[in-house]
This record gives structure tokens, sequence and C-alpha cells, in this order.
């Protein structure tokens, strides 16, 4: 006989909670049916839109897939409950969640990874982390360009707010759920600046929650860790592409990549969705498991400060996987009872409505508690910005780097100082090595003409901004091919740019 929890539970919730419902593609539709009848045998009241988005609105032409009455939609009811989406194959369609994430201004991605050994088989039973990523920033900017015939670029944009922000939500995560360890990701032994920004962040903002373990690790061997021992990691926050990563192996060693949820959590709005994707091989068969979407579902009665719901449903959850009432994909001989449909599944879930599990940890719920996180934005003193030379991109056919740079040198010694160049971030002028490798695309350091070099260091002077464009005229007469350029900064006096490997 199963335990159960207080009746009072069950009652309505005191105001309909403003939503956005989008049914999505595929086994989408199924799965959110399923979702909503256990919100609605909850006692959950929501005020909901319904959106068409996805695959329909793709095709119709809306590159983005998401048409304008939708985002009207969402503009008043500010949250998002949303089944998988298929993305059409083919060039020209843009990610969807990509979009909403940053018009939304949504910049925590969080995807908890749990295992639910031995109900769901997984190589790490006691698994229990959840992976905040950064959801606007990094490479996912998509600013991307053709520069030579031979490169391409994209660029890593990290900026302090956003780091800040998204380290705070971390901790203050940490501190709501009572978590005790915040794990930083990054690779700053390489990115010291872009990387080394969100790091030096995350150790500034760490001092804030002395509560509250902080480490970084190094993105690599972390993931390595990770896969191997993730009962070590608690709270893990990164950037986004690590995120990206990071997030999906924690979701497959879980075994549970089916039943996990995910927030997309910004100042105003909020996307609630479940991780996986809309699975065209199932969909139309009701074989679907709605878990996953439901976990987004529970995510969102926490953001909306309803606990009690949340842990209502979570529990009944948690009780039904452990009666062994199971669909397809999950269901195992000896683990399972009974293989169900989709809706047979939602079913049982409400038919446990008020139970709380005897094998699995029951959910519970505090006097007062509150999820809800409110990031407040520090402001900081702006540090003084010098000009103190600048990278010219230069397109240039011939691999031979002293004859490039010895013609640079004479083209431009009247402007700037040809300090060194570069082919793909290795020095090769002056006194490169024969063996490097050069490409057609060169990174041509310039600094003032009357900067010193004392003990091996640059002493940089300031420059002014004419001088750079005089450098420009000289180098476009000479005929060589610029790309593009990068100013070179200090801040309060200590460099905004990278030295060249070598240099
Ligand atoms: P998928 O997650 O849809 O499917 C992978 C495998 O897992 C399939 O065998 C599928 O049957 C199974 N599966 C997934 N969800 C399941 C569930 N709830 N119950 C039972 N089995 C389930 O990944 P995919 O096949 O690579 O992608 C299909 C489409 O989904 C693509 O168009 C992709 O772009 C899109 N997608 C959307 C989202 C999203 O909207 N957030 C996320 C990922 C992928």
């Amino acid at each position: 006989m199963k335990d159960s929890v207080n009746a009072d539970y069950l009652k309505k919730t005191t105001k309909a909670l403003p939503v956005v419902v989008a049914k999505g593609d595929g086994i989408g539709p199924e799965i959110m049916d399923a979702t909503l009848k256990i919100l609605e045998a909850a006692n959950v009241s929501l005020d909901a839109d319904h959106i068409e988005i996805g695959e329909q609105a793709y095709l119709s032409g809306n590159t983005s897939g998401i048409p304008e009455s939708a985002w009207e939609a969402i503009h008043k009811k500010k949250v998002i409950l949303k089944a998988p989406i298929t993305t059409p194959q083919g060039s020209g369609y843009k990610s969807l969640n990509v979009t909403i994430r940053k018009s939304l201004g949504l910049f925590s991605n969080v995807r908890p990874a749990v295992s639910y050994h031995p109900i769901v088989e997984s190589k790490h039973p006691i698994m229990d982390l959840v992976v905040v990523r950064e959801n606007e920033e990094d490479l996912y900017a998509g600013i991307e360009h053709q520069q030579t015939d031979e490169v391409v670029q994209c660029l890593k944009l990290i900026s302090r707010p956003g780091s800040e922000k998204i380290v705070r939500y971390a901790f203050e995560y940490a501190k709501k759920y009572n978590r005790k360890k915040v794990t930083c990701l990054v690779k700053d032994n390489i990115m010291k600046i872009s990387d080394g920004l969100f790091h030096s962040v995350f150790k500034e903002v760490a001092k804030e929650y002395p509560d509250i373990q902080a480490e970084s690790q190094i993105i690599d061997i972390a993931t390595a860790r990770i896969a191997n021992r993730p009962e070590e990691y608690d709270v893990i926050v990164t950037l986004n592409l690590y995120g990206d990563i990071v997030s999906d192996v924690t979701a497959e060693i879980s075994g549970s990549v089916g039943l996990a949820g995910s927030s997309n959590i910004g100042k105003d709005y909020a996307m609630f969705e479940a991780i996986h994707g809309s699975a065209p091989d199932i969909a139309g068969k009701k074989i679907a498991n709605p878990s996953g979407l439901l976990h987004g579902a529970i995510q969102m009665l926490q953001y909306f400060g309803e606990v009690e719901k949340a842990a209502l449903i979570h529990n009944a959850w948690l009780t039904t996987m452990e009666d062994g009432i199971h669909t397809g994909e999950i269901y195992k001989e000896g683990h399972s009872k009974q293989k169900v449909g989709t809706m047979e599944f939602a079913d049982a879930v409400i038919a446990r409505l008020g139970q709380v599990p005897s094998h699995f940890k029951k959910i519970e719920v505090k006097e007062g508690e509150d999820f809800r996180i409110n990031i407040q934005e520090k402001s900081h003193a702006p540090k003084e910005k010098k000009l103190v030379g600048v990278d010219v991109f230069i397109d240039h056919r011939d691999r031979d780097a002293n004859k490039f740079g010895d013609a640079l040198t004479d083209s431009s010694k009247d402007f700037l100082k040809l300090k060194m160049i570069t082919n793909r971030g290795v020095k090769v002028y002056p006194g490169g090595m024969e063996s490097t490798f050069c490409t057609d695309h060169w990174r041509c350091r310039f600094i003032s003409k009357n900067a010193e070099v004392i003990e091996g260091k640059p002493d940089y002077k300031a420059i002014d901004y004419k001088e750079v464009l005089e450098l420009m005229m000289a180098l476009n007469k000479a005929g060589f091919d610029i790309i593009k350029t990068e100013n070179l900064y200090t801040f309060d006096g200590k460099l905004g740019f990278s030295l060249g490997q070598g240099e």
C-alpha cells in the first residue's frame, strides 16, 4: 500500500495560469494531449491559447516556423508549453528553438538528468544532476563569414552581463533546489579571453554564495568524467555549445532521454518542453511516452510557484514508474508489469494523483517553498579603453610568409609598425618555422610606430584611429586584399586581445 499525500493538493489552482500551448509535430499532439489531461486531472487550471508553430508554418513559407499570430499569443501569455517540432530537411529553415530563445531572451536552459535505475536501466544508478546552459551567446550568435577561398569563421561572442546572468541563475537554482555544488565548465586554458571571462565571472559570483561549493573544470576532461562518474556532479553551469553537448551526454547516460524535460527561462518569458524530438517514426501510433513533456510541465508549475501541484504530479509519475506501468520504449520484462500506450500511461498517472512513491524518493514540499528565480543585473563601472593597435586580416594566396611579411613591412612602415603575422593563430613572421602550413588567411598585427619592446614585452602606446585609416589606405594602394580589421584595445591597462602562438 502506497502512502498518499494530503487530499488538499487536489484542490484547484487559485488562478488560471497564462500559457501558450504548441502541440508541435510528429508525436507532439499525442504527448501534449496526454500531458494536458494529467494537468487537468490534477486541477491545474490553465488560461491557454493554442498556437500552430513548426513544420506546417515552415512549409507554408515561414522560414522561422513561427507565424505572426503565434508571436502575438506568445507576447500576451509569456509562457510556452511546447511539444517537439519537426524541422524540415534542407537549407533555408531557421531553428525555431534558437529563434524563440533569442527573441524572447531565454538566457537559461535548465536540463535535469536523473537516473531512474533499476526501473529504467542506467549504468549510473545514483545520478541526479542539472545542466544550466547559457542559451543566447557563444558560437550560437550565428555570425559566420567566408573570408577567403580557404577560410571561414564563426564568431564566438561572450558578454559579461550574459555570463553573470547565467552563473547567478545556476547559483540561485542550487540554493532554491537545495543543491550543494556548482561546477563551471570552460576551456580557458585555450580561450583565455572569452572562456576566461565566463570563468572569472563564475569565481566572482561564487563568493556571494559561501554555502554552495564552487568548482571549475576544463570542459574536455570534465565531459569524460561526467560520462564516467556523473554522481560527482550536482549543478553544472557552462557556455552554450559546451552545454548543448554536455546536456546530451548527461541525458543519454541517465538512460532517460525520453523522460527528461527542459526549461528555457528569461527575465519575462519562459518555455517548457521535452528534450527529445518529434519522433516521426512512431507518430500517430499512440505509443509515445509523454513523460518528457510532462516533466517540462512540472518545471512550468514550479516556475508559476505552483510547487504543490508540481510535487503532486511528480509523485504520481514516480509511483506509476515504480509500479511498472511503462510505454514501449522503456518496457522491459522483469522490471515492467504492463506495457501501455500514451493515453493509458497518462491515465495511470492520473489514477495515482495523491500517492507517493516508495522506491524513489518522494518529492516533498516545504512550507513557503518557492522555486521562482529572479536575477538582478549588477552594474559595473566602465573600464578605461585605449586603442593600441590593429589586427588586419588579409587574403593572400602566396604561402611564403617571409616574402609576404617583408612586402607588408615595406608598405606600412610610415604608418604603424608590423609586429607580427600569424596564420590560423600561429606566428609565421618574423621568424616563423618552415614547417608551419599557411593558408590564404593572414592576421597581421600592427602597433604604434613608437612602441618599444622591453624585455621581450611590447610597451603598447596609444594610437589614433586615423593612423589605422591611413594604414588601410596605404595597404589598399599597395594592392593588399584586406578582409577585415580588428582593433586592439587595453582596458584599464590590461590587454584586451590574445597573443599569437609563438608571439
Ligand atoms: P527524436 O528524439 O525525435 O527521436 C529519436 C528516437 O527516440 C526515435 O527512435 C524515437 O522514436 C524515439 N523517441 C523520441 N521521443 C520519444 C518518446 N517520447 N517516446 C518514445 N520514443 C521516443 O530525434 P530525431 O529522430 O533525431 O528528430 C526528429 C525530429 O525532431 C527532427 O526534425 C528534429 O529536428 C526534431 N527535434 C526537435 C526538437 C524540439 O522541438 N525541441 C528536439 C530535437 C529534435
